[in-house]
């Protein structure tokens, strides 16, 4: 049933009290078509768990959110096994599932909020692991062409926090499942990550305790979305050329980067963000988290405008001490 002016607080981790003129939760494409909804000249979005999103505005439109929470084994061999998950399925039940079947490859995105389906819009990622690394097929519907498609790994083109569903005129395909690719045995296991490694000494090292340790690690430094509204990183690593990266290293000898080439350097955003002074600071009602400066709070009954005025100021400022423009990793809506 379509619900008519509903409030979306429960459906953006943010929590900001925006509505949507429209809402319809389905399960299948079927239940959209028949909805005979003008996707084409009507104003529609897409909504995953609402982890990734600032709403600015209430939405005068048709917000449409799946609830397909199917998982169906495509094939397997030996040494892999080819899951076809619904976009609707809660992404860390999906991680879960995975890691108690000894299925592996997904262990170090554990707890990462949100859907399957909006896994590979955001290419998601998180000590040393991205969903490419394992996404094989991606089943879209094409709401304005009415027509079914299916994207190999590579059609996707998926970088940093990118994909081509990104693009702005591919706000027409919806995700309606995700194929992966998953080892059930010869795990590759990712534990070069700092933290991680360290929580490991004297451990065995298998999918299970990653994911213990994954979790572990991400509850003592990210703020529960159910207390404290977030949409996680608020921004992006700025990438730079080398140029600019020794002219900062001069200036700034405890800059926090990582290397990606000879050419591109990483810096970390929060590292940024920390030295210019934010770290815990608050404009009206939305603040920078203490524990983590890269993670904007909604330290309650912000107003979307409050989350966007203290992201300018970052930005701002970042731009007046470094000369670089980070970006907002979170999508404005
Ligand atoms: C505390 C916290 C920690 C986080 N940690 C990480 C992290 O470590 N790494 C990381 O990468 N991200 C992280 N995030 C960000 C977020 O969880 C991910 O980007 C997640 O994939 C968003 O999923 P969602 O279902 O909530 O998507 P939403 O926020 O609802 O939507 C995100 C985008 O995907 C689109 N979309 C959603 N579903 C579909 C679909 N079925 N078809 C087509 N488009 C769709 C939406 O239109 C929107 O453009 C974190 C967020 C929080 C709150």
């Amino acid at each position: 049933m379509i619900k008519k002016n509903f409030s979306l607080q429960y459906y953006n981790t943010f929590g900001l009290n925006v509505k949507a003129d429209f809402f319809y939760e389905f399960n299948d494409v079927s239940d959209l078509i028949s909805l005979d909804y003008d996707f084409k000249n009507g104003k529609f979005f897409i909504l995953g768990g609402g982890s990734n999103l600032l709403f600015t505005r209430d939405f005068n439109g048709l917000v449409i959110k799946s609830i397909n929470d199917k998982i169906n084994i495509v094939s397997e061999d030996n040494n892999f096994i080819y899951l076809k998950v619904g976009a609707g399925f809660v992404w860390d039940n999906f991680v879960e599932y995975c890691v108690n079947n000894n299925y592996g490859g997904v262990e170090n995105l554990s707890l990462i909020p949100g859907t399957v389906g909006a896994s590979a819009v955001q290419n998601i990622g998180a000590y040393g692991v991205e969903a490419k690394d394992i996404i094989s097929k991606v089943y879209v519907y094409d709401l304005e062409n009415n027509r079914a498609e299916v994207l190999s790994n590579k059609d996707c083109l998926f970088d940093y926090r990118y994909s081509v569903f990104k693009k702005s005129k591919n706000n027409r395909l919806l995700i309606t499942d995700i194929e992966y690719k998953l080892t059930k045995n010869n795990h590759k296991y990712n534990i070069n990550y700092g933290a991680v490694k360290d929580k490991l000494l004297n451990k065995k090292i298998n999918l299970t305790n990653i994911r213990d340790v994954i979790i572990n690690i991400r509850e003592s430094k990210l703020p529960d979305v159910n207390r404290l509204g977030n949409a996680g990183s608020f921004f992006k690593n700025p990438i730079v050329d080398k140029k600019k990266f020794l002219e900062l290293l001069q200036k700034f000898p405890s800059l926090v980067y990582y290397k990606l080439s000879n050419e591109r350097y990483k810096l970390a955003a929060g590292w940024l963000i920390e030295q210019a002074g934010f770290k815990g600071f608050s404009l009206g009602r939305a603040g920078v988290y203490s524990k983590q400066s890269l993670v904007l709070i909604n330290k309650g009954g912000a107003e979307p405008n409050e989350i966007i005025k203290l992201s300018d100021k970052i930005i701002e400022t970042i731009f007046k001490k470094f000369s670089i423009k980070i970006e907002p990793e979170v999508i404005f809506v």
